[in-house]
């Protein structure tokens, strides 16, 4: 299984070298064989190649299996044009792999509940679901318009069977290994490309899922819901822009940013694209202090997804749940008034006590 690995800036190399002693004890414990080659993309490729993301590391990323990201972007190329800041790449990257569809659980880890900021009766229902969400269609990718006097604009919100289609096939499909729910949220009392999606989902569960409880959700009730029953969710699949907004919201009530990892998936024959959700996080760069939890989730993400092995992807979240509930924190983490000074570590002995509980 070829890797291509983009540390990438800020804690990026911290985070991704974690990730990698993960991946190198789940190979040695279930007899994987990984091959890793080191592409380069943003800040870093800015300084060496004068751009975020050189056609060569496109290259490498399209002739891997899956692709591992740690985070790209810092103060240091603010200042860079537009079309070359570090983010650029990223999006020319998404954009090559043809990823449509963006994976993003939402899992509160139980030792963690006094970090959620949710009522405590609300959190003690638990949190564990997933947002699906188009990624490649919809209002970001629609017309954006602006007239010369800049008093009128438009950006068109366009989606199409296909696209509608293949999203809800991830997100019926990611259904059946869970717990068999999906909610679909648009807005269809409004808009005419939401009307085609709830047809088109309904027709795909009648035909395809029936095994799989499907209801509808307009948008607005769905960021109320998230906040006032998460439990009640399982898988939630939504279009791009809604998406956007609500994964964020579902990713603010977990916790930390820094232990949600995301996964962005696209046709059977291309490599998919794994990283953790947060940023750089350029003030604690090279301190040794940076949560590896998130992109160790995402390698996990990958095992799954990309090659199917859930046994040990299982081994690998089982094994952050344990350390969890063991005490083990990182910083971003550490809650003084519940926690053991004792297990507040860095971010590499944070990996290490999770390599020792695979
Ligand atoms: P950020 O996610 O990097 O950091 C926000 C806050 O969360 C900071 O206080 C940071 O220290 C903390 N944090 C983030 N990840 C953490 C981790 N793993 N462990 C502990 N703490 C963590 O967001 P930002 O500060 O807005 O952006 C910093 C840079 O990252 C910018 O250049 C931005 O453009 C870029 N960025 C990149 C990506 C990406 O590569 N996918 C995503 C978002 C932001």
């Amino acid at each position: 299984m070829d890797i291509a690995v983009i540390r990438g800036d800020g804690i990026g190399p911290e985070i991704v070298n974690e990730a990698l002693n993960i991946l190198n004890i789940a190979a040695k414990k279930f007899n994987l064989n990984f091959n890793y080659k080191d592409v380069y993309m943003g800040g870093c490729a800015i300084d060496k190649f004068g751009e975020p993301l050189p056609d060569e590391s496109v290259k490498a990323c399209l002739a891997s299996d899956a692709v591992l990201l740690g985070a790209v972007g810092g103060p240091k190329w603010d200042s860079q044009p537009p079309e070359n800041r570090p983010e650029k790449g990223l999006l020319k990257l998404r954009n090559a792999l043809g990823v449509y569809a963006n994976i993003r659980p939402a899992r509160m880890f139980n030792a963690l509940k006094a970090a959620c900021p949710l009522r405590d009766d609300i959190a003690a229902k638990g949190i564990d679901f997933i947002v699906v969400r188009e990624l490649t269609g919809g209002i970001y990718f629609g017309e954006h318009f602006i007239n010369e006097a800049k008093d009128f604009a438009r950006d068109v919100m366009t989606y199409s069977e296909l696209e509608i289609k293949r999203i809800a096939k991830t997100a019926f499909e990611t259904a059946r290994i869970r717990n068999k729910k999906v909610t679909s949220v648009d807005k269809a009392n409004v808009l005419a490309s939401s009307r085609i999606w709830r047809q088109i989902v309904s027709e795909m569960r009648d035909k395809d899922y029936s095994d799989i409880e499907l209801n509808h959700m307009y948008v607005d009730n769905a960021a109320m819901q998230i906040v006032k029953d998460p439990s009640q969710f399982d898988v939630i699949l939504t279009e791009n822009m809604f998406g956007d907004i609500l994964s964020d919201e579902a990713s603010q009530i977990t916790g930390s940013i820094g232990l949600i990892p995301s996964a962005s998936l696209g046709a059977d024959n291309t490599p998919w694209l794994y990283e953790p959700i947060h940023g750089s996080a350029p003030d604690i760069a090279g301190q040794d202090k940076a949560n590896p939890i998130g992109t160790i989730l995402a390698a996990a993400m990958m095992l799954r997804y990309s090659f199917k092995l859930e046994e040990a992807a299982c081994a690998i979240e089982q094994a952050v749940n344990k350390i969890l509930n063991d005490g083990w924190r990182t910083g971003d983490i550490f809650d003084a008034a519940h926690d053991d000074k004792d297990k507040l570590l860095g971010c590499s002995q944070m990996a290490k006590v999770i390599g020792d509980a695979i």
